[in-house]
């Protein structure tokens, strides 16, 4: 396609990598970012391989991967220690492995890259709105700037999407449970190579995801999770620390030496998630891409490789076609089955996890353990997990072009850069 002027909104994970490989393709790009001076926080999460293709096709697989923690499996077990999910990245593929990153790693990697691409980055923008007319799309600042006209707009301003009014169709609601998170350095967990839960119920689940190296630091760090359900957040700070510790080490003794530098809850935060469903992901000059336009409880921890998947593929429609019309619909034709049958399988699952289901947990705890001997099962489930399943009964995408392991040393890549 031509040259055409882009307005990102967002320079998330979605949000920097479109911007990058948009401004790398030659279009000329202005991302928007509500946040003044966007910095390496959160937690960690894991990075599937069909995200790694994703950064790899980005070229900044090396690096974010240099300071990852590789993953081997994930064991999710009861309190009395019977295994309920233990699903291996080899049995599909021996080169396959999980990458657990600091968000603030991917970061921090994205944007060096975004910053170079061409783009042009104006942060402290709080973006409310979105109007077109004959000359374009143009975009309403919070501040009353009068942004445009572009020819597309890429929303990707995460799950509070501010130009969701632009959509054709689409429902945004809050999930009653989120996660409180910490990061910690790692006493031992990396080891495991493993992302890790303990349930007990399934009312509560405690998670381990090895990270990696802390961004800045070069110190290995693991993050905790604790499920809770929102409204129940203030019940939990008032009982205080000492209570939780000691759920937490009934759990999952290992934990201590993670606990023992947690001086009081005001360093746990609390994340929340929104369940976001639209279709189609484009309107009259506007494509949403990652949370603004997929949002998504955690628990299959797609979020992010979705994100990077998204800006891959409308990179490649803008590319493959001549209008920007044409574009956008065919980014809608080539996500629709990857991101229905992922939404589709996150809902399904996710009260297996969260909830206060007595019925679901028993269910749980009954017949998800068949998987441990059940290879088909077992092998729908650990491609699920990677990243490349379409539907039930529809072919996977492709692991032709998944990265393999061994991933470069940060030493390497160190000396790459130098
Ligand atoms: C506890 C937890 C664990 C998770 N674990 C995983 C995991 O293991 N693996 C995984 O793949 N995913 C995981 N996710 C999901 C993942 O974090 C998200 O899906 C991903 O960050 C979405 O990226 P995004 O770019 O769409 O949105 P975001 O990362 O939310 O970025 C949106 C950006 O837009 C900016 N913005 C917002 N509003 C405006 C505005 N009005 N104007 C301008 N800028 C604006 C924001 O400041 C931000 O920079 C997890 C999420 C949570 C909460």
């Amino acid at each position: 396609m031509r040259r055409i002027q882009v307005a990102v909104v967002g320079a998330g994970t979605a949000g920097a990598a479109a911007g990058t490989l948009l401004a790398r393709a030659g279009h000329e790009v202005t991302v928007f970012e509500r946040v003044e001076e966007p910095g390496p926080i959160g937690a960690g999460i894991t990075i599937q391989p069909t995200g790694q293709a994703a950064l790899a096709r980005l070229g900044l697989l090396a690096e974010v991967a240099a300071r990852g923690a590789e993953l081997d499996r994930l064991v999710c077990r009861r309190r009395d220690g019977r295994a309920i999910v233990d699903l291996r990245y080899a049995e599909i593929d021996p080169g396959l492995r999980g990458l657990g990153t600091h968000r603030g790693n991917l970061f921090l990697t994205l944007h060096a890259a975004l910053r170079t691409s061409g783009a042009v980055v104006r942060c402290g923008v709080d973006i409310a709105g979105s109007e077109v007319d004959a000359h374009g799309r143009w975009l309403a600042s919070a501040g009353g700037e009068r942004l445009g006209p572009f020819d597309l707009v890429v929303a990707a301003d995460g799950s509070v999407c501010e130009l969701h009014g632009a959509a054709r169709w689409v429902r945004s609601s809050p999930y009653p449970w989120g996660a409180l998170w910490l990061v910690a350095d790692d006493p031992g967990f990396a080891a495991d190579r493993c992302i890790y839960q303990i349930v007990d119920g399934a009312h509560t689940m405690l998670g381990f995801l090895p990270t990696g190296l802390s961004p800045g630091r070069d110190v290995p760090v693991v993050s905790l999770f604790w499920s809770i359900r929102a409204d129940r957040v203030d019940a939990w700070r008032a009982a205080g620390l000492p209570a939780w510790r000691d759920r937490v080490l009934a759990l999952e003794p290992r934990a201590e030496p993670i606990l023992d530098g947690v001086r009081d809850l005001d360093g746990i935060l609390f994340a929340k998630y929104r369940d976001v469903a639209m279709y189609p992901w484009h309107a009259d000059r506007i494509v949403f891409l990652g949370d603004a336009a997929h949002a998504m409880s955690p628990q299959l921890g797609q979020g992010a490789n979705l994100a990077l998947i998204d800006a891959v593929a409308l990179a490649d429609a803008i590319d493959g076609c001549e209008s920007v019309g044409d574009a956008l619909a065919a980014y809608t034709r080539a996500r629709r089955r990857h991101l229905a049958y992922y939404q589709f399988a996150t809902r399904a699952l996710t009260p297996y996890f969260q909830s206060d289901s007595r019925l679901r947990a028993w269910v749980r705890d009954r017949f998800f353990p068949a998987s441990r001997w059940l290879g088909p099962l077992r092998c729908r489930m650990t491609r699920t997990m990677i990243g490349v399943d379409r539907g039930i009964v529809r072919r996977p995408m492709s692991l032709e072009g998944l990265p393999r392991v061994p991933w470069p040393a940060l030493a390497d890549v160190r000396r790459g850069a130098a």
